[in-house]
Formats: structure tokens, C-alpha cells, sequence
């Protein structure tokens, strides 16, 4: 497929050339093709980016919420109308198998833009608290950085809270997933919102996503990605004194107690893994089963991974790097001492970025495949000894985004989850929930984002007092 992209960054209400000229090959993970080109975005547009949304800012800030929601909706219309084109733009870009690319990648972000329209229209921006009246205020510009691995979704996590809270954006998509980048730009101009109120600059994280973390016209960052970036663009946003927001990495536990159903709980757990090629931060990647199960445990994760076929229900990763970085961590799982049941190394088709989808059992907490994030379709099983023993496990790492628990009843799993250091559990296979808070503990990161949570991320507070 190839497909259509704009040359130049939508800045203040139009597309405009960029300012240097480089470029960026897009490329189609599933079959190494070059797809299509965007420009590489230099300190220069994104100055102009930021300048743009600065102008743009006082308006749109004293624009009624009610207005912003109205936007919000046309924006959210204007995101469902393209749905076939966004799904179709992820699984080119991104590799996601079409399913998942409609369902997830095209559906989510819709919802997620729809909450915004509603909580813009309801959220309270202003309270009493006894003889103050405290006024919830935008922060101002913000500058958001997101990765690839779910395009639309991180994009609109980010631009519809903080439109909703009266703010102005410039965003610096990942260099990997541009194109969906500019479909939600096409539909942000198609909704009406007024010049310069959303901003996109394509570029590279060392150039472009860096002068934006940097710019002073920026009053908040929100930076989606690895924990390794988020610490610079922390640091960066720190010195100034500007408001920060960072979602990283996570390696997060799926803890299946005695009294649960195990084949379920297994069953799910590796579905949540190999669900966009293991490409998920919140993703359950280590699997803690007493050691009085375990055995049929392994043996029902591996017969389990086996429906995730390369090719067809198991998409590529996203990039030579990526897929280099997981096989080189399946490597060092062996040599660790690791026992691979499912998976391995080597290549399973011969072209694309593809992996095995692989399962690791006799996984020790101190090895490496239990305490990094792989970033791909790499389940690591552990055993534990009794219920200290596995939330000592569960919370013996850096790491503290999502996590999973499994019991005969939900009280059970309920008392187990309040001891995890994590910022989201889900319980017996409860659902994912666009409105629930979102972010990290520990080195997952700072700040939370989606419903009302998200939405206070981008207000500032002034009391009034009477
Ligand atoms: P990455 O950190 O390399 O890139 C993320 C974004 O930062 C990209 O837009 C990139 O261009 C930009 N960037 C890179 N270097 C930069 C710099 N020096 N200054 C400013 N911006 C820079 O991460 P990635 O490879 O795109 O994504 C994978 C990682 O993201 C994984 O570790 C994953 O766990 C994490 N992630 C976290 C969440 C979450 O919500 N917690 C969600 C998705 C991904």
C-alpha cells in the first residue's frame, strides 16, 4: 500500500512547508517497504508550532467549556467517519492486524475523544472551599510527545484533555507512525477548531521532540514512551520549572492466587500479552503462578501462544530495532538459565519484522526477562511459594503501571491488588476502561491520564478568597 502523505507541518490552521528538508521514510513492518515520506521537523518549525499555539491560547482559554465540548464532538465525528482509514493507516505503518487495528487502534480513540466532549461540557472549573473560590485554569501551551505502538490512541489522550481543559497543543508524533499523526490532524481541522489551537510537527525525537521539551513557550510537557527518554525530557522540563507528565515503561505482574480459575486466568494473561505484538507498556508480561500449579500452567500458556501465528494473528514490531532489541532479549532469557517452552529466537518468516511468540518458564525475579521491559510478544512465567512470596515478586520491580489478579472471588484478589505498587489491577479479567485514571508508580512514570484524572493534569488552580 501506498499511501498519501502530506509534505508539510499543520501549523496555526494549515499545512505549510517545513522549514529544513529532510525527510522520514515510513515503512511497512510486515513487509519492509517504504510507504511514504513526511518531513523531518527542525527547532525551527517547532517554534513556529509553539508560537502558533501561544497566539491562539487566551481565545481558546476563554472559550465557554460548552463550546470546547461542542468541538470536542465534531473532532470525535470527524475521528469516526475515518475510522476504515485509520485502521487501514495503523496496520501499514504499525503492522497491527486489521482486527485489532479497527477494533483498538481506530474504535479506542474515538471513545476516548467522545469522554472528552462530555467531561468539557460537565467537569466543574470551579469550587468553593470555605471562603475561597478556587478557579481551575489551562496551563497554557503544551508540548506532547508520543510513541508508536498505539499512534492514535496516545495522541488523543493527550490533545482532547487538554483542549477540553482550555489549553493549546503542539504535538511530535513518533517517527515510526506519522501518517496516523496526520489523519488526526486532518480530522482536528475538518472539526473547526480555530487556527493554531492544534499543532503537528513531525520529526525526530532528538530534534524535534527535544526542541520541544525545551521551548520556553511550552508550559507543560506530556511525554509518552521509554523510561529512558522520559528521565531527559524530565530533567529538561525540571530545569525550567514547567509542568511535566510522563508515561514510561512498565513490566507488570498478572498474579493468578490458588482459588482462581487457572486456565482462564492463563488464557487471558497470554492473550494480553501477545495483543499488539507485546507492544502494550501496561502489558502483564511476567505471570506468577504458585508452585503447585505451575507446571500446568507452562503447559496451558504454551498451548495457548500457539494460536498466535506470525503473519496473521501476530503482527510484526514496529522496526528492525525493536525486533533486534526482543530477539536479543529472548537470547539472553537462554542464557540466563531461563526454560523456553514456546518461541525462540530465530526468525519465523522471511521478511518483516517479525517475532516467535515465545514463553519462558523457570523465570527467576533477579534474571533480566523478569525485571526489563521487552517490548514484545515475550511471556516470562514465575513461581511463587505463597502469597508474600508473589507480592514480593509482583512489586520487585522499578516498574509499576498495570498488573492483573486472579482469584475464586473478587474480595480475594481486591485485598492482593491494594498491596501492589501499581497504578492500575485489573481483577478477575475486569474490562479496560477509557474513563479509569492511567499512569504509572515508580519509574513508570508521573502523573495519570483519561477521564476526569487526565483532564486535571492540564488545569492550574487559583483561589479567590472572600
Ligand atoms: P521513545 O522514548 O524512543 O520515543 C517516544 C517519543 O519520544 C517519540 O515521539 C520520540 O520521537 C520522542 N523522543 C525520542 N528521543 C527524544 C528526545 N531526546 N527528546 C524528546 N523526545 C524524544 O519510545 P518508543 O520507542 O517510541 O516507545 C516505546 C516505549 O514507550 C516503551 O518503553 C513503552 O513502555 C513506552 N510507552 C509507555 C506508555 C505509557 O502510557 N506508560 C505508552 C506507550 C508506550
Amino acid at each position: 500500500m501506498q499511501v498519501q502523505a502530506h509534505n508539510g507541518m499543520y501549523i496555526d490552521g494549515a499545512w505549510r512547508p517545513a522549514a529544513g528538508t529532510g525527510t522520514i521514510a515510513v515503512v511497512n513492518p510486515a513487509d519492509e517497504r517504504v510507504i511514504a515520506h513526511v518531513p523531518a521537523g527542525t527547532a525551527e518549525d517547532v517554534d513556529a508550532a509553539v508560537r502558533a499555539a501561544r497566539a491562539a491560547f487566551p481565545a481558546w482559554a476563554a472559550t465557554p467549556p460548552g463550546e470546547r465540548s461542542a468541538l470536542l464532538a465534531a473532532l470525535r465525528d470527524a475521528l469516526a467517519a475515518r475510522e476504515d482509514e485509520i485502521a487501514e493507516t495503523v496496520t501499514a505503518e504499525l503492522g497491527a492486524p486489521p482486527q485489532l487495528a479497527r477494533a483498538v487502534h481506530a474504535g479506542l480513540p474515538v471513545a476516548v475523544a467522545g469522554s472528552y466532549a462530555e467531561l468539557a461540557g460537565s467537569h466543574r472549573f470551579e469550587e468553593r472551599i470555605g471562603n475561597s473560590t478556587v478557579l481551575l485554569e489551562p496551563v497554557g501551551v503544551v508540548g506532547a510527545i508520543t510513541p508508536w505502538n498505539y499512534p492514535l490512541h496516545q495522541i488523543v489522550a493527550k490533545v482532547a484533555p487538554a483542549l477540553a481543559a482550555g489549553c493549546t497543543v503542539v504535538l511530535k508524533p513518533a517517527e515510526d507512525t506519522p501518517l496516523t499523526a496526520q489523519l488526526f490532524a486532518g480530522a482536528a481541522h475538518e472539526a473547526g477548531l480555530p487556527a493554531g489551537v492544534f499543532n503537528l510537527v513531525t520529526g525526530l525525537g532528538p530534534v524535534a521532540g527535544q526542541a520541544l521539551a525545551g521551548h520556553e513557550g511550552v508550559d507543560l510537557v506530556s511525554f509518552t514512551g521509554s523510561t529512558a527518554v522520559g528521565r531527559r525530557v524530565g530533567a529538561i522540563a525540571g530545569a525550567a520549572v514547567k509542568r511535566v507528565a510522563l508515561e514510561l515503561g512498565g513490566k507488570s505482574a498478572n498474579v493468578i492466587l490458588p482459588s482462581a480459575d487457572l486456565a482462564r486466568a492463563v488464557g487471558a494473561g497470554v492473550a494480553n500479552v501477545m495483543s499488539n505484538s507485546g507492544q502494550t507498556c501496561s502489558a502483564w508480561t511476567r505471570m506468577l503462578v504458585h508452585r503447585d500449579q505451575y507446571d500446568e500452567a507452562v503447559e496451558l500458556a504454551a498451548r495457548a501462544v500457539a494460536k498466535y501465528v506470525p503473519g496473521d494473528r501476530l503482527g510484526p514490531l514496529v522496526n528492525a530495532g525493536q525486533r533486534d532489541r526482543v530477539r536479543g532479549y529472548i537470547e539472553k532469557g537462554v542464557a540466563e538459565g531461563a526454560r523456553l517452552v514456546a518461541g525462540g529466537p530465530d526468525a519465523p518468516l522471511d521478511k518483516g519484522y517479525f517475532v516467535r511468540p515465545t514463553v519462558f518458564a523457570d523465570v527467576t525475579p533477579d534474571m533480566a526477562i523478569a525485571q526489563e521491559e521487552i517490548f514484545g510478544p515475550v511471556l516470562s512465567v514465575l513461581r511463587y511459594e505463597d502469597e508474600e512470596d508473589a507480592l514480593r515478586i509482583a512489586n520487585g520491580t522499578v516498574y509499576g503501571l498495570g498488573g492483573a489478579v486472579w482469584a475464586g472471588d473478587d474480595a480475594e484478589a481486591v485485598a492482593f491488588a491494594r498491596r501492589m505498587d501499581t497504578g492500575q489491577v485489573d481483577i478477575n479479567g475486569g474490562r479496560f476502561n477509557p474513563l479509569a485514571p492511567f499512569g504509572g508508580y515508580k519509574q513508570s512514570g508521573v502523573g495519570r491520564e483519561l477521564g476526569a484524572h487526565g483532564l486535571a493534569e492540564y488545569l492550574h488552580t487559583k483561589s479567590l478568597q472572600f
